[in-house]
């Protein structure tokens, strides 16, 4: 269900909403939590597009860097 090009862009309405939790989690969790909750997990709308070719995710893909 992923690809295997690992380099995504954030998309989606919540970007900023996912940013404030994801500090949120960073200051509870620490660095993973920060992670998990701007990958928008939970609540959150949060897409993941891939650069390469354009597919998406509900969910950041395993291993793929955030390049924009
Ligand atoms: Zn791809």
């Amino acid at each position: 269900m992923f690809c295997s090009h690992r380099e995504v862009i954030v998309a989606g309405q919540k970007k900023k909403l996912s940013i404030a939790k994801g500090v949120v989690g960073g200051i509870v969790l620490g660095p993973l939590g920060a992670v998990a909750g701007g990958a928008g997990l939970g609540k959150t709308q949060t897409q993941f597009v891939c650069t390469k070719c354009g597919k998406t995710f509900n969910k950041l893909p395993h291993g793929s860097t955030i390049v924009g």
